[in-house]
């Protein structure tokens, strides 16, 4: 049974490595980003059923029509992020919590929040199983974001919005940076600084993500 259970750790481990070298022949560069995304077992993000695939370099599906985007993904919209050193950050889009958990490795603290109820809570259990206590989750509320813990020095949403909704542009402190995918059947990854009240746009890779949504699923 433990040399069963080694056996499982030490081939994820190497799966786990070929996915880094993958990363990095895709051009992923931050050594930092690299290490977060070695350290964290997306397979316990994914249901049992999927977890055999959890070091593909694809996106999955994690129930109510959602995804776990590509770890490609991950590790851009990341490396885009940290290339600014953020401190706090705040993620919209929780779902399985994985992006969480590897920007909980990165920065002080990370705040997510999810319009999914059920995708929330096994978000939470999975940031309790690997101790990841500088993750702060919680349940959308009427306002887009989290106006109640701004401002924040990084932003990275992982669900598009068809245009930038401006009640997140003034969640974005001063010299701080948000990382968004923009569009509706296609999609732009975009960059954006804020210099006082300027915002540096700069677009960087087309991307295909969920839509970004209203209201709550309970
Ligand atoms: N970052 C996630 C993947 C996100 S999939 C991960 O690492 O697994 C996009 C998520 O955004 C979905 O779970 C979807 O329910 C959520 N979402 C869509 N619109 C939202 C909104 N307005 N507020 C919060 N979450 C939203």
């Amino acid at each position: 049974m433990v040399a069963e259970l080694q056996g499982i750790g030490m081939t994820s481990r190497r799966t786990r490595m070929r996915l880094i070298q993958r990363l990095r022949e895709s051009g992923i560069r931050d050594e930092r980003v690299l290490t977060a995304l070695s350290e964290t077992p997306r397979h316990i993000f994914l249901d049992e059923a999927l977890a055999h695939r959890a070091y593909e370099d694809t996106a999955l599906p994690i129930g109510y029509q959602q995804t776990l985007s590509q770890p490609y993904i991950v590790a851009r919209m990341t490396e885009v992020l940290m290339e600014h050193a953020p401190s706090r950050v705040l993620e919209l889009g929780t779902g399985s919590g994985y992006q969480a958990a590897v920007l909980a490795q990165l920065v002080d603290e990370v705040f997510s929040v999810e319009r999914i109820n059920p995708l929330l809570n096994k978000a939470r259990e999975r940031m309790r199983t690997l101790r990841l206590r500088n993750t702060n989750l919680r349940l959308a509320g009427d306002v887009i974001g989290w106006p109640e813990q701004a401002p924040f020095d990084g932003i990275i949403v992982t669900a598009a919005p068809a245009s930038l909704p401006d009640e997140l542009l003034s969640q974005l402190a001063d010299g701080g940076v948000m990382v968004v995918p923009i569009g509706e059947a296609s999609q732009i990854l975009t960059k954006i600084i804020r210099q006082g009240d300027d915002y540096e746009v700069t677009e960087l890779e087309p991307v295909r993500f969920v839509p970004l949504l209203g209201g709550v699923v309970r």
